[in-house]
């Protein structure tokens, strides 16, 4: 048997922060498509003569970050050029840090099977997204012919640059999904955004491959599986990456393939950039920004297994598959006080129904109010589970209330005393399991609760049978 071959990945991920502005000029930093280069201006267009200012919230969020991200951010932050001849960047250089960024040597723990693994993250900073290049009539390796939008250059970018610290292709959906709770709960990055990913892997005897400029969360993913496979099955065969190459993930095919042998950091040239001021951050300086930080997902997880009594897991899976979900939890939890109740419907049949029709809970229809009555009446014991399950589906894809959609499916609720009736009937025609109740055998309810529901077409809710019954033949 072959042995199984080890992968190393390395991550830079780039985050598109959601500030109102972009970096270093008024122009919106906005996420709408919008007429090609209409959202610029002399600033972000790089005209000789202007001078780039600095926006604050950029440069906190990426403070921000870098504490949650366990780094050390150094006394005297600045920035510099990195410099580069393409179309997308009119000014020949990329505002970014080089020297000193934002963060250093910072870490995130991630947990795979069961087990505990340090990911080093090398340097956090801050730069400038350059413009878009729309390839027409292929893709960058064979197009004929290149247009360039400037709208997206100056959008605010936080740089996060791991160690090779992956082995496989999970741990790096383990460590983005935390990264994305981290950046959407420090309120600087929502799932509109975009995230791009540069990956270098390699796996033992071979050199490494980077692959560049791969757009979202899930195609980082599958680009890395991709690559790792390819290597791999490379290597089983004898075959190893010689040289370090730069390679382009495609989207629609799923593969990889040579872009071009890659330079190397210092072929940019990077100098000091004289318009912008060094930031220094004294201890004042650094409270402040971080007094006005939220509550990080870690924090928030065991916030929620002391404050609510949820598990570990439900936690982790409202906290981490999307913010909103949290925040959905605790606005139900204000309104009913069963938290296990709210959770594990959500975790289970809310998601489903959102996963169904690929839809966020802050895109659906559902909202806390309605989300709450409807497990009000699950609770009293109104609505049975399986009708539940069948009116949660409405409840999500119409945003109407419960009371609304049972009025207009006309799903017959039973009230207490029409049970009552119902129970009566039943025990008249089978008397024969109030005798054996009574002579010791407590299952023989169980079979008269079958017939209740049975006879109320599954809509009425065990519990609340079975204690009714309780009732009546004490
Ligand atoms: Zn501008
Ligand atoms: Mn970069």
């Amino acid at each position: 048997m072959i042995q199984d071959i080890k992968c190393i990945i390395g991550l830079e991920i780039h985050a598109q922060m959601n500030t109102k502005s972009k970096i270093f000029c008024s122009c919106p930093n906005s996420i709408k498509e919008a007429k090609p280069n209409t959202n610029v201006c002399e600033i972000c267009l790089g005209y000789p003569g202007t001078k780039p200012a600095l926006n604050k919230t950029v440069f906190e969020n990426g403070i921000k970050i870098a504490k949650a991200l366990k780094c050390q951010v150094p006394d005297n932050i600045f920035f510099s050029r990195k410099s580069y001849f393409y179309p997308d960047m009119t000014k020949n250089f990329q505002i970014t840090q080089y020297e000193i960024p934002v963060g250093l040597n910072g870490y995130m723990k991630i947990e795979y099977k069961g087990v505990m693994k340090k990911i080093k993250i090398r340097r956090a900073h801050i730069e400038e997204d350059p413009g878009k290049l729309i390839h027409k009539g292929g893709d960058i390796t064979n197009s004929e012919y290149t247009l360039v939008d400037y709208n997206r250059a100056g959008t605010p970018l936080i740089e996060i640059v791991t160690d090779p610290d992956f082995n496989s292709p999970h741990e790096v959906l383990i460590f983005l999904t935390k990264l994305r709770a981290i950046l959407e709960h420090l309120n600087i990055y929502d799932t509109e955004m975009i995230m791009k990913a540069d990956a270098n892997i390699s796996v033992k005897g071979g050199a490494r491959v980077e692959v560049k400029n791969i757009t979202g969360f899930h195609n980082i993913i599958k680009a890395l599986e991709y690559e790792y496979s390819r290597q791999k099955i490379m290597a089983k065969q004898g075959i190893f990456i010689k040289q370090q190459e730069t390679r382009a993930y495609n989207e629609k095919s799923k593969t990889t393939k040579t872009l071009r042998i890659k330079e190397s950091e210092a072929d940019y040239g990077y100098i000091f950039e004289p318009d912008l001021s060094w930031q220094v951050m004294n201890e004042k300086r650094l409270k402040n920004i971080f007094s006005t930080m939220n509550e990080l997902p870690d924090d928030r997880v065991k916030r929620f297994v002391k404050e609510y009594t949820l598990t570990d897991e439900l936690s982790n899976v409202l906290i981490y598959t999307d913010k909103a979900l949290a925040d959905f939890f605790e606005k139900c939890a204000k309104e009913i006080k069963d938290y296990n109740l709210i959770g594990n419907w959500m975790a289970t049949h809310l998601m489903k129904c959102l996963n169904y029709n690929n839809v966020s809970i802050t895109k659906s229809k559902i909202n806390p109010e309605i989300f709450s009555d409807f497990l009000k009446m699950i609770k009293s014991g109104d609505l049975s589970e399986r009708l539940a399950k069948e009116l949660i589906k409405d409840l999500v894809s119409t945003g109407k209330s419960i009371k609304q959609l049972i009025k207009e499916k006309k799903v017959k609720i039973y009230k207490d005393n029409e049970l009552e009736e119902i129970i009566i009937k039943l025990i008249k025609k089978n008397p024969q399991v109030i005798t054996d109740y009574k002579s010791g055998n407590n299952k023989s309810i169980n079979f008269l609760i079958g017939e209740v529901l049975k006879e109320t077409k599954y809509a009425a809710d065990v519990v609340k049978v079975r204690k009714i019954i309780l009732k009546i033949i004490q």
